[in-house]
């Protein structure tokens, strides 16, 4: 038997799942092979501690604060969160450390990063929203038309965002500019809605429908979405109803 051979049949042999003949010319290999006896030694050990911890099992309640604590936040995936979080007390074996540890392995960390990641972004695009209004530098290109807009953005930028006036709508295009997000150059482009100023930070998606995603920050809402091969952020202090009127036009 190769080492190969026996690392397969371990797991099995630790728990005396395997016929008498194998386990027999598997008891030969450990006795004559340190590198697998210790292996042996090895998964045994982890058994024995996660059978011992198995005790305690994950609550609903703790279950259900995992996922409140995960689903608040707006990047990340409630339903998957979920998912994660029930396997905690339907598998026998796996005790609450164990399950934590694997949780925190397989999602948290990832999901941080995301958070923060996501966080930032949020940030910035409040901070170009905030600084567009009160610098005067609302737009580099001032116009209403379309047609007028949207070539502006040609040679400053390396793609076309979709430009519509929706003054019919009471969403009056203003005009455009250059800012950055995201560490990179994007298009924003200015609507007036009453007395409220919306900036529309448009830029390439990675081609996934996504969103839409609703938060406040600071005063202002800000709606997100990925649509169409392009990302957007919506950000103004104006009601919430108005910005799902303003995404949903932006989405048709
Ligand atoms: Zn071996």
């Amino acid at each position: 038997m190769t080492c190969e051979d026996a690392r397969r049949l371990l797991d099995a042999h630790v728990d005396r799942e395997l016929d008498v003949a194998t386990d027999r010319e598997l008891t030969r290999h450990l006795s004559e092979c340190e590198r697998c006896a210790r292996e042996v030694e090895s998964i045994r050990a982890l058994k024995k501690a996660l059978s011992e911890g198995a005790r305690v099992r994950a609550p609903q309640a703790l279950r259900r604060r995992i996922v409140d604590a995960l689903g608040s936040s707006p990047v990340v995936d409630r339903a998957r969160a979920a998912r994660a979080v029930r396997w905690l007390p339907r598998s026998s074996a796996i005790a609450i450390p164990a399950a934590i540890a694997a949780l925190l392995a397989f999602l948290l960390i990832p999901r941080m990063f995301r958070i923060d990641q996501g966080d930032f972004l949020v940030r910035e695009v409040v901070a170009a929203h905030v600084r567009s209004t009160q610098v005067d530098h609302l737009t580099d290109v001032a116009s209403s038309d379309r047609h007028t807009v949207k070539p502006w953005f040609e040679g400053k930028i390396d793609f076309t965002p979709p430009v519509t006036d929706f003054q019919a709508r009471t969403f009056k295009l203003v005009g455009g500019r250059v800012d950055y997000l995201d560490d990179r150059p994007v298009a924003a482009l200015v609507y007036q809605h009453g007395p409220h100023l919306i900036n529309v930070f448009v830029w390439p998606s990675d081609g996934s429908e996504r969103g839409p995603t609703r938060l406040t920050r600071n005063g202002y809402n800000l709606e997100h979405f990925s649509h169409a091969g392009m990302n957007y952020w919506i950000v103004s202090d104006m009601g919430v109803d108005e910005m799902e009127k303003l995404a949903a036009l932006l989405r048709s």
